[in-house]
């Protein structure tokens, strides 16, 4: 039996890995992806985790789905720059569970260091990749996604959008779905499953039969919609930009491709033969366009929308305004009288034990190589206290790479900057190599105890799991001992005493070891959530 819900494009996800049977879930927060993980915690009989990074959580996952479970993993765009390297190799060992990879990308980047289009990944990777349009798209694609994966033998990408992920809609779900599926457990594979040279060469050409198969299949794709009604013009789609593009031309013909890759292209090629002119309305880079006139075909596109930010109605209705050949007659007006709100750069939170930090950073002139997080707005006034700010865990490595230059740095000495939970996702291996080589940088943990900037999701250094279970919580002084530092050359002070943080922060620079100076303060969001929780 059907009912209706209203459920956000990340909630529908997580629905549809419910409903198709998922048991295990993995991910690294991330916006605009978070909510997927955390909406499938609320469901019965899933085993879920945050794990330290989405390169672990990929592997978590993988090691599941060759076990049988169906497993859905979750990461924002940049996230699967960490876990390429699995999913590349993913592709040629195979899956036996389902694996779907429900990646976010951020176009405007509401909430990123970059704007990367990662379609680009599920070409490069040889892997399917499906794009929902709307919430209820986000559901059942996710259910498909499992289907094919198995099918197929390959992990499958389910992208999806910030404004699709974070928007609203009805959604159909099946109330009580039929989960039941035996997990049979892992069954050894050598062939299949160890990629070395000479078992990875034989698998290659595995994975280049079945995109092969997959490009003769994906014509038949259900996910695929071909509606033909003005001959004059048609416009070939995919993901959220259907709807802005049904929302300004309700009368032109629309392909719209739910499989992004591999491309149908049979029923491209049918298209054009049915619509005078084709367009391809597609956000940020021309991956669907360029491939189409790989095909030979004449397209545009690009030539008419941007390659950086987000689309909207009435930036796809711009182009085609005023052109005669192109005019379709039911163009829409765009919505008038806009409220115009005057534009709020972020902040850190009034309040934030951290503050203190900045304003001494700053006060002693030093140069501050920062990271991801809430502290990457410590750049902002009236700080201005960060120098660089890359990506995660990169703060210790760009520090380290600034002592080996030498030169005369213009501040007073240079500190590292990370969160408590970047550093565990990969401030550590940086810290290792730091010891390892011998530098003499400092770095410094502005320790919250939470992943603030994605909603407060625990980490390994906040001592709670997914579910609020407490856990084992990592323990800086046997860390840094562990890798050689000196005992003398670890403080942990409180982020509400602004005279121990400057004296720590001088006498650790005039050390000249490598130094760990961790800076302890709860979140006050988290202090206060927890207040109202009692
Ligand atoms: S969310 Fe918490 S840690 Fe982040 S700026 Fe606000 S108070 Fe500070």
């Amino acid at each position: 039996m059907a009912e209706k819900k209203l459920l956000s494009g990340n909630e529908a996800i997580a629905r549809g890995a419910f409903e198709a049977g998922v048991t295990v879930g993995t991910g690294y927060p991330g916006t605009p992806s978070t909510e997927i993980l955390e909406s499938l915690t609320t469901y019965p009989g899933i085993y879920t985790e945050w794990s330290v990074n989405e390169k672990v959580a990929f592997e978590v996952a993988m090691g599941a789905a060759l076990s049988g479970a169906r497993c859905l993993l979750t990461m924002k765009h940049v996230g699967l720059n960490v876990a390429a390297d699995p999913l590349f190799t993913a592709s040629y060992t195979g899956i036996k569970g389902g694996l779907v990879l429900a990646n976010a990308d951020d176009p405007a980047m509401h909430s990123s260091q970059n704007e990367q289009d990662n379609r680009h990944y599920a070409y490069a990777a040889k892997v399917p990749m499906l794009e929902p349009s709307d919430c209820q798209e986000a559901k059942d694609f996710t259910v498909f996604a499992y289907n094919l994966s198995e099918t197929y033998d390959t992990p499958v990408i389910l992208r999806t959008v910030t404004r699709l992920s974070h928007s609203l809609g009805v959604v159909e779900i099946e109330e009580s779905p039929s989960r039941e599926r035996e997990i049979e457990g892992f069954r050894r594979n050598l062939k299949k499953y160890v990629m070395i040279p000479g078992h990875a060469r034989a698998r290659h050409v595995v994975v280049e039969e079945r995109m092969k198969r997959l490009e003769k299949d994906v014509n038949g794709f259900s996910i695929n919609k071909m509606e033909i009604a003005d001959s004059n013009i048609g416009f070939i789609t995919s993901g959220i930009v259907d709807t802005y593009v049904r929302e300004v031309f309700p009368d032109a013909s629309v392909l719209k491709l739910g499989c992004v890759n591999p491309l149908p292209g049979e029923m491209i090629r049918e298209f054009f033969g049915r619509v005078k002119k084709v367009s391809v309305v597609e956000e940020l880079d021309p991956f669907i366009e360029l491939r189409i006139r790989a095909m030979g075909l004449q397209v545009e596109g690009k030539k008419y929308y941007p390659v950086t930010g987000e689309l909207t109605p009435d930036l796809v209705r711009k182009p085609f305004q005023g052109e005669a050949a192109l005019t379709v007659k039911t163009a829409k007006k765009g919505l008038e009288n806009r409220i115009s709100l005057p534009p709020r750069p972020p902040s850190l939170c009034p309040g934030c034990p951290h503050r203190e930090f900045f304003k001494i950073a700053r006060k002693l002139g030093l140069i501050v190589t920062g990271d991801i997080g809430c502290y990457t707005l410590g750049v902002l006034p009236p700080y201005n206290a960060m120098d660089t700010c890359v990506e995660m865990g990169g703060s210790i490595g760009h520090a380290q790479g600034i002592e080996i230059a030498g030169g005369k740095p213009e501040g007073t000495g240079v500190v590292a900057v990370i969160g408590d939970s970047t550093f565990a996702h990969s401030g550590i291996t940086g810290l290792l190599n730091a010891a390892y080589n011998g530098r003499r940088s400092l770095i410094v943990v502005l320790d919250n105890s939470t992943t603030a900037m994605t909603g407060m999701q625990p980490n390994p250094l906040s001592g709670q799991r997914i579910n609020g279970e407490e856990t084992v919580r990592l323990d800086y002084i046997k860390l840094a001992l562990a890798f050689g530092m000196n005992e003398e050359n670890v403080r942990i002070v409180d982020a509400y005493r602004p005279k121990e943080i400057e004296e720590a922060l001088t006498s650790l620079l005039e050390s000249k070891r490598l130094s760990l100076l961790v800076v302890q303060g709860l979140c006050i969001i988290l202090k206060k959530r927890r207040r109202k929780a009692g």
